[in-house]
């Protein structure tokens, strides 16, 4: 590990200003992902800004109707919130079926969407990499490469996020509050991740000196009809292969609001409008999902190691839609 100075504070106002006056510095919040980056020589900030004191630890009301996540929030204390319980399940489902309870523990709901991913090669400092060290190369595109993108990829990188939460905050259409040297600005959360292109290195469009402060949850939370399924290797304590979200409104067996957001198969959590708008005005069938299904992959490209996803991502949404109208049982 290299060395690096550290500082604590309370202030949301200095912790920004802190981050600006130095550019290699970065916001330490769980520590979770970025120590364990630190220690592999991934992530070498010269000074690490705790914000853990910063006073966005609470859950509140919003005035949109919603809730207001605050960035320190931890994921236990998120997905075990009453209120995040009994309006967003769907939520609350995701982030247990992340990492572990000591891991929730710690990860706050801000980090979480900043975690990076888990593509072997990006922690791997021996092999090439565009993401850790851009005009590299990509050593998955040719290499082992099973947990990596069937969609959105570029030939500069397939790397997926490798969040559960995010992929619940897609479908709910969340939106980050972040804070910057210029002031605040709220960012969709559709637009927050983004897809590799030909800098694979940025993962979002949070600028450097930005501190995010909430997650904000809309007023609609699909209490009545949703479903997480998650596909992974061993059944906890594992990254998702594939992962459905899926969010429904129904006047009896017709849907009338669909939301479908996959993890584990892009570089950000996988939405495609036609597919929730095919689904409307529809009666929840297999037949009408696996419509949604084809639509959601088309274009799906496999690498070899990793092309049974696009199969096992049409089943998992028939499935996950399947759970979400109560047509079959959630296990
Ligand atoms: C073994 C293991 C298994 C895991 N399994 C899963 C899993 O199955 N599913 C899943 O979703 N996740 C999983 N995780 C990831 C875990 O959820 C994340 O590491 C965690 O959410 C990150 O939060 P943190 O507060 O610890 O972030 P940190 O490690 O403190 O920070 C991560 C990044 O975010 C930045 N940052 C943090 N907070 C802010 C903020 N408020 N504003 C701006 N920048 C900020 C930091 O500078 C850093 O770059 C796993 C992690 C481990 C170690
Ligand atoms: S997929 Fe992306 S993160 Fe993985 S080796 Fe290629 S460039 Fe690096």
């Amino acid at each position: 590990m290299n060395s690096f100075t550290y500082s604590r504070t309370d202030a949301v106002d200095t912790a920004v200003r802190e981050r600006a006056s130095e550019h290699t510095a970065k916001f330490i919040a769980g520590g979770t992902n970025l120590i364990d980056l630190m220690k592999e020589n991934v992530e070498h900030p010269t000074h690490l800004i705790d914000i853990t004191r910063l006073p966005l630890a609470t859950i509140s009301e919003n005035v949109n109707g919603g809730l207001r996540l605050g960035a320190l929030v931890t994921n236990a204390d998120t997905a075990y919130n009453e209120q995040v319980i009994e309006r967003y399940p769907l939520l609350s489902q995701t982030i247990l079926a992340g990492a572990s309870p000591q891991l929730r523990n710690m990860a706050t709901d801000g980090g979480n969407l900043l975690q990076r991913t888990r593509c072997y090669y990006f922690y791997d400092t021996a092999t090439p990499c565009n993401k850790r060290e851009p005009g590299s190369g990509c050593s998955a595109i040719n290499g082992y490469n099973r947990i990596h993108a069937i969609l959105g990829t570029s030939d500069q990188c397939i790397a997926t996020h490798p969040s559960d939460m995010c992929v619940a905050l897609a479908a709910l259409e969340a939106e980050v509050r972040v804070k910057g040297p210029n002031g605040e600005r709220t960012i969709p959360f559709a637009e927050f991740h983004r897809l590799p292109g030909d800098t694979p290195e940025i993962d979002n469009t949070l600028e450097p000196d930005e501190l995010i402060t909430a997650i904000d949850l809309p007023a609609k939370g699909f209490p009545d009809y949703f479903a997480y399924l998650k596909l992974r290797d061993r059944a906890s304590y594992a990254f998702a292969l594939v992962s459905v979200a899926a969010a429904l409104e129904m006047d009896g067996d017709t849907i009338t609001t669909a939301r479908i957001a996959l993890g584990g198969v892009a570089h950000k959590p996988w939405r495609k409008p036609e597919a929730e708008t095919a689904l409307v005005g529809k009666p929840a069938t297999k037949e009408n999902f696996q419509a949604a299904a084809d639509i959601l992959l088309a274009g799906a490209q496999g690498f070899g190691h990793n092309t049974f996803k696009i199969e096992l991502a049409k089943r998992a949404i028939v499935r996950a839609l399947g759970q979400a109208a109560k047509l079959e049982p959630t296990e």
